[in-house]
């Protein structure tokens, strides 16, 4: 495995408590492919986008680059590990210094590394820029100049220019108008192919999910609760939350009506996640142990699995409760409010 994640945990001691971002998240990015996040904002895939770029200390656990831990690293080999680990992230607007010119953005990683003469930067920001569909001239340009896709494929064109293997796309196109969108997706997976990049993107477009990741992980309040191919995650979704999530996605079909009666409430509080499984304040499936007992991970296909008590044989003939025994206080809104998220 190229980029892992083993048993992640990101915790902050906070006046109100302790929040848990990330708590226990493992998965693994294979060279050549794309891992994908998803989950509603708050469910810690920013987070964990962050560990893995080593901007933030993991509480416990640990991040593996090519078999070694690397959460400690510092110097030379830390240096490495950003050349060859870059991100793009969601906003081009933020991302890139309105004060300087293009060609110095795309050449500052670069720069930072110390490695490579002043031609040789040069030279690579003329190809960097080429790879993503810009002229040469757009170096001697300010980011105003440019068009909102035009500043992604800058971004996207500084990421490169250090030659990385991991490349982290922290919601790429989200900023960017629908029309946009997929040509900057297309210059994404032309690159990969090309490049043989490995790509871990958080989104929350479950379509471009589906049309780009190789692999799929679904978080839910700092937990991983499914995993697996995006064949598997997409195409027999077995975890409730997922089940909702896929099923509230809008679609390209007028005769589509997004489903009213799929999941309850809102995400809770990373302050306080709820005993047993934490989406049972939500789940119109939980049982009776959802509020006490944490779901094992269970196999659900090749490559695939979910935390769900309804997958296990233990609880499969358990009895449903009624949702006027939902626990009192449980993170979530009134379970008679129904939401399409
Ligand atoms: Fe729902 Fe229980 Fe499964 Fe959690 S473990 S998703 S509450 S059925």
């Amino acid at each position: 495995m190229l980029l892992e994640a083993h048993e992640l945990k990101k915790h902050y001691d906070t006046r109100n408590g302790v929040v848990k971002a990330v708590d226990g998240v493992s998965f693994a990015l294979e060279p050549g492919k794309t891992f994908a996040l998803v989950g509603e904002s708050g469910c810690g895939k920013s987070t964990l986008a962050k560990l893995m770029l080593l901007l933030e200390k993991p509480t416990s656990g640990a991040v593996r680059y090519r078999g070694q831990e690397v959460s400690g690293l510092g110097g030379r080999a830390l240096r490495q590990f950003r050349r060859e680990v870059q991100a793009v992230f969601q906003d081009p607007y933020a991302s890139l210094n309105p004060r300087l010119r293009v060609g110095k953005i795309v050449a500052e990683p670069m720069l930072a590394q110390g490695d490579l003469s002043r031609a040789e930067i040069a030279k690579r920001v003329e190809e960097a820029l080429e790879v993503v569909g810009l002229h040469a001239t757009a170096a001697k340009l300010f980011p105003h100049e440019f068009s909102g896709g035009q500043r992604q494929r800058i971004a996207v064109a500084r990421a490169l220019a250090v030659r990385p293997e991991v490349v982290i796309l922290d919601e790429p196109t989200s900023a960017l108008d629908v029309s946009i969108r997929a040509q900057i997706l297309n210059l994404l997976s032309d690159i990969q192919e090309e490049f043989g990049l490995s790509y871990l993107i958080i989104a929350h477009d479950l379509a471009l999910v589906e049309h780009f990741s190789h692999a799929t992980g679904v978080m839910y309040l700092g937990n991983m609760v499914e995993q697996g191919p995006t064949g598997a995650v997409f195409g027999a979704p077995s975890h409730p939350y997922t089940q909702a999530l896929l099923a509230s996605a809008p679609r390209p079909d007028p005769d589509h009506r997004l489903p009213t009666d799929v999941i309850i409430g809102e995400i809770g509080s990373a302050l306080k996640v709820p005993a047993g499984c934490p989406f049972h304040p939500r789940c119109p499936k939980r049982f009776a142990p959802c509020d006490s007992d944490p779901p094992e991970r269970h196999v659900t296909a090749p490559g695939a699995w979910a935390r769900c008590h309804l997958l296990t044989a233990q609880t499969a003939s358990a009895t449903p409760v009624t949702r006027t025994s939902r626990t009192p206080g449980a993170a979530g809104a009134d379970p008679l409010e129904r939401t399409a998220q």
